[in-house]
């Protein structure tokens, strides 16, 4: 059986499915990623991208952070693509259980899937960092410059930035269902980014698939590997 065959296989056996997932699932979307050759990483900018949406830059050079932010991570009429679609059907379908992703531009929502673990935040929430109050992506892109609260605070989006720990809610949840899954699929992600990349050695099963555009870590202990865009290979094996 070939390596698509036998993930069709083991995703109709299953009903137990988490996948764990990062940028590369949204790159078909028009989103770029942060290591591919033509990613955010590998494109030239005054700072490197990991110092300014680190959270001592932003603190230190607001309007810098946010110039490289708008212009660079903020996606508003991306759609999602044959991944988020089939992922959000598994949902539906009842095999899947969780999507636990790494990006943060809230495309497996819009698809249409209900249980998503945002480990970095996401940027459709947005907070004064003074009174709290909430700020939505569009008015955020509204604001030139360095978005202001009405009472004067600075508006920080609910994305966790580097430095910045990783809600502890959300990572226990993580932990509990990929521990739990009899299916994990990762794709999409170059799992360098700790401690969100370490969460995958929770799962103890002997079903563990990485999808795939170029190598990754877990590929010699994963018990399938499928390369190539993620979008494209769910479309190979399954009507989304
Ligand atoms: P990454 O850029 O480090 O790695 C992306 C991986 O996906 C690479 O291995 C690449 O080969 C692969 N890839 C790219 N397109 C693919 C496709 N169509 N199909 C299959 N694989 C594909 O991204 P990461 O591992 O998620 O970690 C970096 C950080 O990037 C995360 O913390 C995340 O918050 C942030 N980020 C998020 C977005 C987003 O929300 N869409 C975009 C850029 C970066």
């Amino acid at each position: 059986m070939n390596e698509l065959d036998q993930l069709r296989q083991w995703i109709s056996d299953s009903s137990n499915i988490v996948f764990f997932g990062g940028a590369g699932v949204s790159t078909e979307s028009g989103i770029p990623d942060f290591r591919s050759v033509d990613g955010l990483y590998n494109q030239t900018y005054a700072y490197p991208p990991e110092t300014i949406i680190s959270h001592s830059f932003y603190r230190k050079n607001p309007e810098e952070f946010y110039r490289f932010y708008k212009d660079r991570m903020l996606f508003p009429d991306a759609k999602p693509n044959a991944a988020h679609r089939a992922l959000a059907k598994l949902e539906k379908l009842g095999k899947l259980r969780a999507v636990i992703t790494q990006n943060i531009d809230g495309l497996h929502q819009m698809a249409g899937s209900k249980e998503v673990l945002e480990l970095h935040g996401s940027v459709h929430r947005n907070y004064c960092t003074r009174c709290n109050k909430f700020y939505s992506l569009e008015d955020i892109m509204a604001m030139d410059g360095v978005p202001h609260c009405t009472c004067g605070g600075i508006v920080k989006p609910d994305v966790v930035l580097y430095e910045e720990g990783l809600d502890d809610q959300v990572m226990q949840k993580s932990v509990d269902y990929i521990r739990h899954a009899d299916l994990l699929i990762i794709g999409g992600t170059s799992l360098v980014v700790y401690p969100a990349a370490g969460l995958v050695n929770y799962y103890k099963g002997n079903r563990l698939v990485v999808i795939n555009k170029s190598i990754t870590p877990m590929d010699s202990e994963a018990d399938l590997v499928a390369s190539g865009k993620i979008g494209e290979v769910f479309s190979q094996i399954m009507e989304i």
